[in-house]
């Protein structure tokens, strides 16, 4: 049976990554993020019959409806990454509710809406596989990031929780925590200061993430795990 696999924020960045590594290694790729425009440009950049799907993560009703489109038009999800994420870094005292509800339905509800979404499928199937892109900061926290932070650090007690649910019928739920990754969330970091504190000395490449990301989606025996891919930073936080 071929391998279907949803890449939520899998039009650049990351989950770009991911599913550049996806589609070399047979899967079937929706490439989902709220521009059509650049999910159509990264599917159609994969080559094969890879499609592109506009959603907002945040919003259920869109959540809902673009599964049933890739369902319809690829078959049964029984792979899905959660890639998309934002943020709004400032100090809490200067953060706008706006920006800490946008993060928040973002990065940690556009997460639980997705799971739900691909769970409903799987348990039918009596497979699958999800992996959370969460972030180091969700583990270690942040000063000036404070929302991103708990956005990242819910994810994880959603992700453990729902592995433990959903191991009986075979879904595994796992987590890749990324440290500072050269994409365009990062473009306006200091990384000549910042890079002095990675263990490694260099930021990490969108490829790096997508290898363990690939790892824990593809590992039957693992579930419930966040496997940080920092270059060490969480050693000296
Ligand atoms: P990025 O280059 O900015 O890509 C973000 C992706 O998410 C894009 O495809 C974007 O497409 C999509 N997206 C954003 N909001 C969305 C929404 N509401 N609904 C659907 N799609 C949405 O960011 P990245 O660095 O690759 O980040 C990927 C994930 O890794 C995020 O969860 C981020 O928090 C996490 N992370 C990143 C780093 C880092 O250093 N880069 C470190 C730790 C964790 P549209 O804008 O078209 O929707």
């Amino acid at each position: 049976m071929r391998r279907v696999c949803a890449v939520f924020g899998g039009s650049r960045g990351i989950g770009r990554a991911v599913a550049q590594l996806l589609a070399q290694k047979g899967y079937r790729l929706a490439v989902v993020a709220r521009s059509l425009e650049a999910a159509g440009a990264a599917a159609g950049a994969l080559g094969g019959d890879h499609l592109a799907f506009s959603c907002d993560v945040a919003k259920e009703h869109e959540v809902q409806s673009t599964f049933e489109d890739i369902e319809k038009n690829l078959g049964r999800v029984n792979f899905l990454v959660n890639a998309a994420g934002i943020n709004r870094d400032s100090l809490l005292v200067r953060t706008e509710t706006e920006d800490m509800i946008s993060q928040l339905h973002t990065n940690l509800l556009g997460s639980m809406l997705t799971c739900k979404a691909a769970v409903k499928s799987m348990i039918q199937q009596q497979r699958g596989s999800i992996v959370n892109v969460g972030s180091v900061i969700g583990l270690k926290g942040n000063s000036g990031q404070t929302v991103y932070s708990a956005s990242k650090g819910g994810l994880v007690g959603f992700s453990r929780a729902l592995a433990k649910e959903v191991a009986r019928k075979k879904i595994r739920v796992n987590v890749v925590a990324p440290g500072f990754v050269h994409t365009e969330m990062t473009k306006d970091l200091k990384e000549e200061h910042l890079k002095k504190s990675i263990p490694l000395g260099r930021f990490g490449e969108p490829a790096d993430v997508a290898q363990a990301v690939v790892f824990l989606l593809e590992s039957p025996y693992v579930t419930g795990h966040v496997l940080v891919v920092d270059g060490g930073l969480q050693l000296v936080m």
